[in-house]
């Protein structure tokens, strides 16, 4: 099936202190969307920058009005700026795309084309990275490749957020309810017809990365405990473990004591071993348990997603209700 060159394409970026970023990501952005001779938009989400991207992003706008604002009224992080992005995309596909250039616009024609062929999810997937050798780097390296052991989801390639979702993934992924949201899985879960395409993901081009370490481990938690059981699995084997070797050792001293009248007398060093043993087992159960409850907590409190203060160049939104403001607002009304 050939899709209409009159079907619109979204891009959506989340943008965080990206000021310096911006006026390259534009001209880049832009120069990619206007090759696939398709009409566009960009929405950029702001995440309560401080460094003035949001007067950037409506002068983008007064210049050219595809170019679309949402701001936050304080910080929410990653994942809920892109979702606010796709509550707010009117187009017959949507692109997620960072805001700092290390997923090079230049390969959104080639989604486009894969979409335009038939495919209604297009990843972008990372052949190479240029993570550095720092904490951050060895975590991403380590975490998708252990992500996709971990979760009861069929295995994808190697793949952010950077990819293509065709209107009807769109529509699905908007009724999706939860609130700890990973949406490379999220996506994965969702299904439908799938293709990748290459790419090499690049540096970030200016400025610090903006996601902290701490987040980026919430983000790899959520990742694991949204879309898996098995840490609560790990904790009944280890029970199961450490239960078989002590009926063992008990069989073991009480033949030793019996049949050879072996005392017991010394053995502080293991008392000592074991007590501590069990109790840093039990802590982590208890803290792997913990993971859940909390967040099966903050899904029962259901606040929404994030707080939109301001759009500029954006209606009402295409399916926006259920997580903006103005659906907590009416809850409580
Ligand atoms: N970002 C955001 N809110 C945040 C942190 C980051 O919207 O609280 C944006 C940021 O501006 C960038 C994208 O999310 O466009 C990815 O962030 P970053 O490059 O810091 O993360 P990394 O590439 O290290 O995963
Ligand atoms: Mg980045």
């Amino acid at each position: 099936m050939m899709r209409s060159m009159r079907e619109h394409v979204s891009v959506v970026v989340p943008v965080y202190n990206e000021a310096e970023n911006l006026p390259e990501l534009r001209r880049r952005l832009a120069a990619a969307l206007d090759s696939t001779g398709r009409p566009w938009e960009v929405i950029f989400v702001n995440d309560a920058s401080t460094d003035g991207s949001a007067a950037i992003v409506r002068d983008f706008h007064r210049e050219d009005g595809r170019f679309k604002l949402i701001s936050f009224s304080r910080n929410f992080g990653h994942q809920p700026a892109i979702t606010a992005g796709i509550h707010q995309a009117t187009g017959a596909c949507v692109i997620l795309l960072d805001g700092d250039l290390q997923d090079p616009p230049e390969v959104v024609p080639a989604m486009v084309e894969k979409w335009a062929e038939g495919y209604q999810v297009v990843l972008g997937e990372r052949i190479s990275r240029v993570d550095g050798a720092g904490a951050r780097g060895i975590g991403f390296r380590l975490f998708y490749p252990f992500m996709r052991r971990l979760v009861d989801l069929p295995t994808g390639p190697d793949a952010g957020i950077f990819g293509l979702m065709d209107r009807a993934v769109i529509d699905q992924f908007n009724r999706l309810p939860e609130r700890n949201r990973f949406i490379p899985g999220l996506r994965t879960w969702l299904g439908f017809k799938r293709t990748s395409v290459p790419y090499a993901r690049q540096a970030r081009a200016g400025g610090q990365p903006k996601q902290t370490l701490g987040r980026l481990i919430k983000y790899a938690l959520d990742g694991m405990i949204s879309f898996s059981y098995k840490p609560l699995r790990w904790v009944t084997y280890m029970g199961f473990a450490v239960s078989g070797v002590t009926f063992l050792l008990a069989v073991y001293y009480f033949i030793t004591f019996f049949a050879f009248h072996k005392k017991w007398g010394e053995g502080f060093t293991t008392i000592i071993i074991c007590v501590l043993f069990l109790g840093g087992i039990q802590m982590i159960s208890i803290g792997i348990l913990g993971e859940y409850v909390a967040r099966i907590y903050e899904e029962v409190k259901q606040r929404p997603l994030y707080v939109v203060e301001e759009t500029v160049g954006l209606g009402t939104g295409r399916s926006g209700g259920k997580d903006s403001e103005e659906l907590s607002l009416s809850r409580l009304a």
